[in-house]
C-alpha cells in the first residue's frame, strides 16, 4: 500500500492515477484545502491534516504501508512572501510529523515532492542537481528545509528517499479525467487558457526585458503524465533493497519563453485574445531550464510530451472539460 499525500492536489492526483493503474494499491491522505475529492478516483481517501499526528499514526496502524510519497504542500510563491509562517509550518513541520510517524512504524521509502525553486536564480543553465541551492523565497526555503532533514535522516538513520525537483509541471491527463484546477489560479497557461476561453479579458506578461531572446521569462514546462512517471520510476528504484537516496530535477529540457506560450495557445486554441506588458513580478530568474540526465540514466526516465503544442493541447482539452 502506497500513502500518497496531497493526492487530490493537481501532481499528485495524477501519479496516484497511475500508480493504480500499475499494480499498486493507494491510500490518498488530503486536507482539501487546495486539492479536489473528484481528482481521487482511484484508492481510498482519507480526509484529513498532516498536523492531526494521532490520525496520521491511525493511517499507518491500520494500513500495511510500504512507502509515502509527499505532495501535501502549498506552492503558491506569493502567498509565502505574504505568510511565510505558513509555508513552514504546512511544509515543513508537517513533513516532520510525518517522518516521525513514519520512523514509528518503521515505513523508511519517501518521495517528495521538491522545487526548482531549490536554486533560486542560477548561475548556470542548465540546471543540474550540484548547482548552488540558494531559494528566493519562503516556498523554496520551506522545501530546501525538508531536503535538508530528509539528507540528515536518510545518513544517520534507516530512511531511504528520492527528492524529485519540479520544474514547471504542466497539462493534464490524456484520458482528460483530471488536470490542473487551482484556485485561485497563478500559473501561467491555465492563465493564458482562461483568457482564450473568455473568463478573463486579456493575459499579462510579467515583464519583456529579461536577458532573453524575446525579452520574456524562459520556464522548462514538463508534462504532469511525464511527472508521474518519474515517481513511479523513483518507486521502483527504492524498491531495489541496494540503491540509495537521491536526488533528481524533472524537466523537459527545453525552454520555452512567456510568448511563445502565448502563441502556441493561440495556435491550439484557434482564439485571438489581448495580450498586455506589465511590470516584473519580483524574484523571477530570467531562464529556468533543466539538465534531467541523471533521472535518466539512474532512473531510466525520458519524458514523452515534450512539444509545447502537445502539452498546451492537453491542458485546453481539460480546461474546456472544466469551464464549459
Ligand atoms: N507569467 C506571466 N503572466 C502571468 C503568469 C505568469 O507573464 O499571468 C510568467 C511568470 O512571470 C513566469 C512564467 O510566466 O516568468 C511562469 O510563471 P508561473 O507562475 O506559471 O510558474 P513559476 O515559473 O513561477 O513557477
Amino acid at each position: 500500500m502506497i500513502l500518497v499525500t496531497g493526492g487530490a492536489g493537481y501532481i499528485g492526483s495524477h501519479v496516484n492515477k497511475l500508480l493504480n493503474n500499475s499494480g499498486y494499491e493507494t491510500i490518498v491522505f488530503d486536507n482539501l484545502s487546495k486539492g479536489h475529492k473528484y481528482a481521487v478516483k482511484w484508492g481510498k481517501l482519507v480526509n484529513a491534516d498532516l498536523s492531526d499526528t494521532e490520525k496520521v499514526r491511525e493511517i499507518f496502524q491500520e494500513n500495511d504501508i510500504d512507502a509515502v510519497m509527499h505532495f501535501a504542500a502549498f506552492s503558491s510563491v506569493a502567498e509565502s512572501v505574504e505568510e511565510p509562517e505558513k509555508y513552514i509550518q504546512n511544509n515543513y513541520e508537517n513533513t516532520l510529523n510525518l517522518l516521525q510517524v513514519m520512523k514509528e512504524f518503521r515505513v523508511n521509502k519517501f518521495i517528495f515532492s521538491s522545487t526548482a525553486a531549490l536554486y533560486g536564480i542560477p548561475k548556470s543553465i542548465p540546471i543540474t542537481e550540484e548547482n548552488e541551492l540558494n531559494p528566493i523565497n519562503p516556498y523554496g526555503e520551506s522545501k530546501l528545509m525538508v531536503e535538508n532533514l530528509l539528507k540528515d535522516e536518510s545518513d544517520f538513520g534507516p530512511l531511504k528517499y528520492v527528492s524529485l525537483r519540479y520544474f514547471n509541471a504542466a497539462g493534464a491527463d490524456l484520458d482528460c479525467e483530471i488536470g490542473e484546477d487551482h484556485n485561485p489560479e497563478t500559473h501561467l497557461i491555465p492563465l493564458v487558457l482562461d483568457a482564450a476561453i473568455g473568463k478573463r479579458g486579456s493575459i499579462s506578461i510579467f515583464g519583456d526585458d529579461y536577458a532573453t531572446p524575446d525579452g520574456t521569462c524562459i520556464r522548462d514546462y514538463i508534462h504532469v503524465n511525464d511527472l508521474a512517471d518519474a515517481h513511479l520510476k523513483a518507486l521502483q528504484y527504492l524498491e531495489e533493497p541496494f540503491n540509495d537516496s537521491n536526488i533528481f530535477n524533472l524537466g523537459n529540457g527545453s525552454g520555452f519563453s512567456v510568448k511563445d506560450v502565448i502563441e502556441t495557445c493561440k495556435k491550439v486554441t484557434d482564439v485571438d485574445f489581448d495580450v498586455k506588458i506589465e511590470e516584473r513580478r519580483p524574484g523571477d530568474p530570467d531562464i529556468l531550464i533543466a539538465d534531467s540526465k541523471k533521472a535518466g540514466e539512474i532512473l531510466k526516465w525520458k519524458p514523452e510530451i515534450t512539444n509545447l503544442e502537445d502539452i498546451i493541447e492537453s491542458a485546453w482539452k481539460w480546461h474546456k472539460k472544466i469551464n464549459l
